[in-house]
């Protein structure tokens, strides 16, 4: 349930009803738009079955909420959600790109990536040290050390960085080191690391699983604001369909709808939906026409001696040009993106 307080309504007013739900023991989370200030409640409503809440002073109406997720969606809170992460602001209007290898590999690997990206109007760096690989076989990430030549790279360019965490263990290793947490198509109903992430109270990027649906992806989003981490950007990276052209099949209309169900932004990752490299740059201005707040894309000095993902890394040549490609669609959609500015 949600309380709609009414224009105008005082501190001590939102105060007072507060109080009250606090008192009955449920969560409350306060939502304050330009007009209205809305009251999200959390827990069993039954408590309040004989409190006259709209009889309190500033107390406009009580909304039920009939999606399973609430803090996520929009009748919590209508107007889009901006995440701000050191100045870089996502979800506004300018288009925001993440981007460099699947993994961080060595020194000079991650400080080329980060170097080019930035050149070409990436904000953020991406590097994995903590790798999900389908085969335990495969190469799992550098862990720490990883880490470090990540943060090395940070220092180096500028760029604010982001990794994925892949377990409770790895957060606690990883906050010193980075931004933002990246929570993989894997681990987005790992409920235990969401909430994790929830506590951390860092901005966290949130990937679609490849057999999510939009509504369980956005309760997942919900498990981190429920720690009190509003900082979630929703990730579409292409699902599992029975199309095997490309790696998964990006649900471009994901965007659309999730824009319709919640205040999040929404990125996409077009690297991992198409799985090779010629398919990317397509997809990315579709995601971008489509109305995503930005991208996250893989990009690699040298794609071919990668030692995870190598078919979807971009060089930093094609990088380049989809970035160029994206600032003359930015200009189109009315949205701002930096090619070259930095
Ligand atoms: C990644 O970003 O390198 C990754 C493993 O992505 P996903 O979780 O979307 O498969
Ligand atoms: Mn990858």
């Amino acid at each position: 349930m949600i309380i709609v307080m009414r224009p105008g309504s005082s501190e001590n007013q939102i105060g007072e009803v507060t109080k009250v739900l606090e008192s009955l023991g449920l969560g409350v989370h306060i939502s304050k738009g330009a007009e209205v200030t809305i009251i999200g409640v959390i827990g069993d409503k039954r408590v309040l079955n004989d409190v006259p809440l709209e009889l309190m002073p500033g107390v406009e109406k009580l909304v039920p909420i009939v999606e399973s997720y609430k803090l996520a969606g929009k009748t919590f809170k209508p107007e889009p959600s901006v995440i701000d992460v050191q100045g870089v602001k996502i979800g506004g209007k300018e288009l925001v790109i993440m981007a460099g290898p699947c993994a961080v590999e060595n020194h000079d690997q991650i400080v080329q990536a980060a170097l080019s990206v930035k050149k070409s109007g990436a904000q953020i760096l991406r590097g994995g040290a903590f790798k999900p690989r389908t085969s335990p076989y495969a190469f799992q990430g550098l862990e720490e050390e990883g880490l470090k030549l990540l943060k090395e790279a940070k220092d180096a360019s500028g760029l604010l960085v982001i990794t994925e965490v892949t377990s409770e263990k790895a957060v606690e290793i990883s906050d010193k080191y980075v931004d933002m947490f990246q929570i993989g198509a894997r681990n987005v109903q790992n409920f235990q690391l969401l909430r994790e992430v929830g506590r951390s109270g860092k901005p966290v990027v949130l990937k679609r699983g490849p057999s999510t649906t939009i509504d369980e992806w956005l309760n997942a989003a919900e498990y981190i604001i429920s720690e009190g981490n509003y900082n979630v950007i929703l990730c579409e990276r292409g699902i599992r369909t029975f199309e095997t052209a490309t790696r998964n099949t990006l649900d471009i209309s994901s965007v659309p709808v999730v824009k319709n169900s919640s205040h999040l932004p929404i990125i996409v990752d077009p690297s991992h939906a198409a799985g090779k490299s010629k398919y990317v740059a397509p997809l990315a201005m579709a995601a971008i026409a489509a109305g995503a707040d930005g991208l996250i894309v893989e990009v690699h000095p040298n794609p071919r001696c990668a030692l995870s993902d190598a078919a979807q890394q971009l060089t930093p040549e094609s990088f380049d040009e989809l970035c160029k490609d994206i600032s003359k669609l930015a200009q189109i959609l009315g949205r701002e993106f930096n090619y070259g500015k930095q």
